[in-house]
């Protein structure tokens, strides 16, 4: 099965638009959200989630108030201002509560403070028109994003090489941060996708260092590419320069957003925007496939 992720640096850009549209024209593939802090490819590739399970990452202490004599030594060893006071006992504020352990180790009565497990989100597979969909949706402040893309990739690997799918197809999450690193390493092929700004540029200049970093193969794609042609123009001259390869051009489209909004894919739109996508998508996988 081979691995294609998708990044933009950035939102806005059309990513998730273009790995549901790949997903469609794939055939067959298992396509995997991994911008977990604001998950919407299942928006664009419609289907029933046919399970639901848990995401645990990390601990949180959790405090007796039968046993607890409010001495206040678990506040005042806390270094994260977990603990807090609540008439002359004391309670962790969850979200504070980064789980190191220390407020049970100073504790005097044994098994006042004990540890769970932090719930930080939920994950699904969806069965799509053209195969998988896993998708998730982090807790409301979770700092786990990196582990949940890991731990959202290692599913839809194993579901994938199940149904022998050709293609794992990851979205991106923004940025080139913990939730990036997870979602890059081992791919076969790195796409960015970037559009003719200043900001569009400055991003894709940032994935490119962060390919060459991970040593993964990248190549690029121009949306709404006749928007801005000088810059579209550097951008070109910016990869050539560091040869990676410009594998699609898609025009600017001003049906795509209305298409969006209605849960359809810009494949719908122009003749003209779904031909490029479809040229797009035949010149990565090619690219895919020699590796
Ligand atoms: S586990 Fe650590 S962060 Fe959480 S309340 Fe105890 S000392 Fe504070
Ligand atoms: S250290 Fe233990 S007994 Fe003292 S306030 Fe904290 S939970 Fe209560």
């Amino acid at each position: 099965m081979k691995q294609i992720a998708v990044f933009s640096g950035k939102g806005g850009t059309g990513k998730t638009s273009l790995v549901a549209s790949f997903a469609a024209l794939a055939r067959r593939a298992v396509a995997v959200d991994t911008d977990v802090d604001a998950a919407n490819l299942a928006l664009l590739l419609p289907g029933e989630d046919t399970s639901e399970k848990a995401f645990y990452s990390g601990r949180r202490a959790r405090i007796d108030p039968e046993r607890c004599t409010g001495c206040g030594a678990c506040r005042d060893a806390c270094r994260f201002g977990a603990v807090r006071a609540v008439g002359t006992r004391f309670e962790i504020h969850t979200i504070s509560c980064e789980g190191c352990g220390v407020c049970g180790l100073v504790c005097p009565v044994p098994d006042t403070i004990t540890f769970e497990d932090n719930l930080a989100g939920t994950w699904r597979i969806r069965h799509t028109a053209t195969g998988l969909l896993v998708h998730a949706q982090l807790g409301i402040a979770q700092d786990s994003s990196g582990k949940l893309v890991a731990h959202l990739r290692r599913e839809a690997e194993t579901l994938g090489e199940r149904a022998q799918m050709p293609y794992l197809l990851i979205d991106g999450p923004p940025g080139i941060g913990c939730p990036v690193h997870a979602a890059i390493g081992g791919v076969d092929l790195v796409v960015a996708v970037t559009e003719p700004s200043v900001s569009g540029e400055h991003d894709l200049i940032r994935l490119l260092d962060l390919a060459e970093h991970f040593r993964r193969p990248i190549s690029v794609v121009i949306n709404k590419a006749d928007l801005a042609p000088k810059v579209s123009t550097r951008i070109r001259r910016v990869c050539h320069g560091r040869g990676v390869p410009v594998l699609g051009e898609i025009p600017f489209d001003p049906l795509v957003p209305r298409l969006l909004a209605q849960g359809r894919l810009p494949l719908d739109a122009r003749p003209a925007t779904a031909e490029a996508i479809r040229e797009t998508w035949k010149a990565v996988s090619e690219a895919t496939e020699r590796g």
